[in-house]
């Protein structure tokens, strides 16, 4: 058969967290909590189940989600988006990255990918026949340098993608991070794709700064969420982008072939959950513990790093403990030390040199006390 994806191998992900089950491994490499979902998010979903809300719901979502969804970028971001025209609901971020990437590239349009990068970016792009320009963040603390971006700017180029909170690096873009992107792209007619699932996971005191909140990026980004990382159910499957009018028409086309609309129950629920901001704002307080937890637990460990500034990925780097690649610590960690994590140089262009691991720190204490006490012997 002629593979569209020649190249495109399982994901880590599949492949991590099927080895941490095979050898009865404490999981903290793919990205989801191991505690659950609020009861009342929960008892919401049944009783709009009984309440009947078991068929099609409209093909962008749930109105009364789709306003409150509004509201809170409002609220947070300063930025109006239409909620009839300007929003759809998806199934989780990774249709909505498909349908937006999808929308809008040709065969060879150029999308500029930083890396390392959430691996859906560079297939979705590829199955279009886009090509992706990949550019390395530089350093321990991963920056973009805006300048290399600049001059990958060609007149073929078509989107760019960003990701703030960023994974896997836990690094976040600054104001002055996104004005200099607002200066690059000015007077350009490139799409700007900003990945913002981690929006509510930043720490410190320090602030996201959504594509959403500057205007000469909101005018051309479409920004993608999910419900699965702010709200403990990853399962669920349930996640949006916003957008404005003229590149959300052409998002929905390709929404309405892929899914229609997604689940109805779970979306009357959350409609219902985020009236409460602090359903979501509690989140950081919440994580920013949970990391706290795990760097005090690993403090006399051999392993060195910066804390994570948002997400719930930190990564360590372990090259006090051996100069092994990554994926070989990685594999011997899950096999003979019973811990799994995520080796970082898979999401890189470089993918020697790497000497870092990313730990999922979106788990119970008890389950980081443990991941602690291994890291510790090592
Ligand atoms: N973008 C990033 C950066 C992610 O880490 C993830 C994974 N959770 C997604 C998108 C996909 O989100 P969802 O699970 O809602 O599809
Ligand atoms: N985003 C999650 C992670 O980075 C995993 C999502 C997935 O399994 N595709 O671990």
């Amino acid at each position: 058969i002629s593979s569209k994806l020649p190249d495109t191998t399982p994901s880590i992900f599949s492949l991590m967290s099927g080895m941490a089950n095979e050898y009865n491994a404490i999981n903290l490499s793919q990205g989801f909590p191991n505690f659950e979902t609020d009861k009342k998010l929960k008892d919401l979903v049944t009783k709009a189940m009984n309440n009947g809300y078991n068929q099609y719901p409209p093909s962008h979502g749930v109105e009364e989600l789709r306003e409150e969804i509004i509201n809170k970028i409002a609220n947070l971001y300063d930025k109006e988006y239409d909620p009839e025209t300007e929003i759809t609901l998806t199934a989780g971020a990774t249709q909505a990255l498909y349908c937006a990437i999808t929308a809008f590239i040709h065969p060879g349009d150029e999308v500029i990918v930083l890396k390392p990068a959430y691996d859906s970016y560079e297939p979705t792009i590829r199955i279009n026949g886009g090509k992706p320009v990949l550019i390395q963040l530089k350093g321990e603390d991963y920056k973009v340098d805006w300048n290399e971006v600049n001059k990958a700017i060609t007149p073929r180029t078509r989107m760019i993608v960003i990701n703030t909170p960023h994974n896997p690096t836990g690094t976040i873009l600054s104001e002055e991070d996104m004005k200099n992107l607002e200066q690059i792209l000015d007077g350009t007619d490139i799409i700007l794709l900003s990945d913002e699932v981690y929006e509510h996971l930043i720490f410190d005191g320090k602030e996201h700064q959504s594509a959403s909140k500057f205007p000469g990026l909101s005018e051309r980004a479409v920004v993608c969420a999910s419900f699965g990382k702010t709200f403990h159910n990853t399962g669920w499957k349930t996640g949006y982008c916003v957008a404005p009018e003229y590149l959300m028409k052409e998002i929905w086309k390709v929404h309405e072939v892929t899914v229609f609309s997604v689940n109805h129950p779970m979306q009357r629920a959350y409609a219902e959950y985020i009236k409460k901001p602090e359903h979501y704002l509690e989140l950081s307080p919440f994580y920013q513990k949970k990391r706290d937890l795990f760097l005090n637990l690993i403090e006399q460990s051999r392993f060195s790093y910066t804390p994570s500034s948002g997400t719930y990925f930190q990564l360590l780097n372990y090259s006090e403990i051996t100069q092994e690649n990554d994926v070989t610590f990685a594999e011997k960690l899950v096999k003979e030390n019973g811990l799994a994590a995520i080796p970082v140089s898979v999401f890189n262009i470089d993918q020697k040199d790497h000497k870092q691991l990313r730990f999922c720190f979106a788990k119970t204490d008890e389950t980081l006390e443990r991941a602690a006490e291994i890291l510790c012997k090592l």
